[in-house]
């Protein structure tokens, strides 16, 4: 007999986290809860808030196997990278790193150093086969848009009602922005072989039939056909990630990902004894981070 379950939801807190210059953001991806949604593998949202006297200082610091991916939505960050890109990104635009067999950047406030922070930086796990691919960088400046019952989407990644972004990744996956700055009630379509995951970022909403803090991730697993959402006069901005859920091994340690191991343990090694493969960033008064150590062999699913 076949049974046939009803999608699966699941509402997982988010943990708060410190970024250089004393931040504190909060991290939905990944939790003991869930570790990936499609090939999204973290997902820390920082903000919106003033910044203090330091502002972002993230140093130098490297990434393997994924490609990160940073939503501006107020203020400014300035990505500097061992491929010598120095790319500053602005509200409403995308930075998209890929990190490959290796690449090392920072992340500052730029100076004059603006008041406001508000940003998601999420990490995308490349497939297996590609994270050995060369480090690459794009900034993209300007994102499609669309409107719907009181509702601006951002299509952030893949594809929305017809638009399509143009953010290469390397694997199924869907990201939007959905901002109502009104009371609002909609629908969107979802793909039913995908699984999704909803953050709050400013406000609150009724998502699937749920009131959704900030604060709280919402997933959703695979069979949804669409996402009904609805706010207040107060208005909302939500973060709307999916993918085909990810079946290669992976493994995350700090800020690599990889398929083993040994093979995370080799680039905690090589960082920290600053290896070529790194790169460099020369110029930098930021204290370049230094790679933990691993307590033991990491088993896939930790
Ligand atoms: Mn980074």
């Amino acid at each position: 007999m076949t049974v046939t379950r009803p999608p699966e939801v699941q509402r997982i807190p988010t943990k708060n986290a410190q970024l250089g210059g004393g931040l504190t953001i909060r991290r939905a991806l990944p939790s003991r809860q869930r570790r990936l949604i499609g090939a999204w593998c973290f997902l820390d949202h920082a903000g919106p808030t003033d910044l203090g006297a330091t502002g972002m200082r993230v140093g130098p610091h490297p990434h393997t196997g994924l490609q990160t991916f940073t939503w501006m939505i107020e203020g400014a960050v300035l990505h500097r990278d061992s491929l010598g890109y120095e790319q500053l990104i602005r509200p409403g635009q995308v930075n998209l790193m890929t990190a490959g067999q290796g690449i090392s950047h920072a992340e500052l406030s730029p100076e004059p150093r603006p008041p406001r922070l508000h940003l998601a930086q999420l990490w995308i796990a490349l497939p297996a086969t590609l994270r050995q691919m060369p480090p690459a960088f794009t900034h993209y400046p300007v994102l499609p848009q669309l409107q719907q019952e009181g509702f601006t989407a951002t299509v952030l990644v893949g594809e929305l009602l017809g638009r399509v972004s143009p953010v290469a990744v390397h694997s199924p996956l869907a990201g939007f922005d959905l901002t109502a700055t009104a009371a609002a009630t909609t629908q969107w379509p979802l793909r039913p072989d995908f699984e999704y995951g909803v953050l709050v970022l400013e406000g609150e909403a009724e998502v699937a039939g749920q009131h959704l803090p900030p604060g709280e991730l919402l997933y959703l697993g695979l069979g949804h056909q669409e996402l009904r959402v609805r706010c207040g006069h107060g208005g909302v901005r939500l973060l709307l990630i999916g993918g085909e859920p990810y079946t290669d091994e992976v493994l995350l340690w700090w800020n690599f990902v990889d398929g083993s191991s040994a093979a995370i343990a080799e680039s905690i090694a090589e960082w920290n004894a600053g290896a070529e493969r790194f790169g460099q960033l020369p110029g930098l008064e930021t204290e370049r981070l230094s790679a933990p150590l691993l307590p033991g062999p990491l088993k896939v699913g930790e």
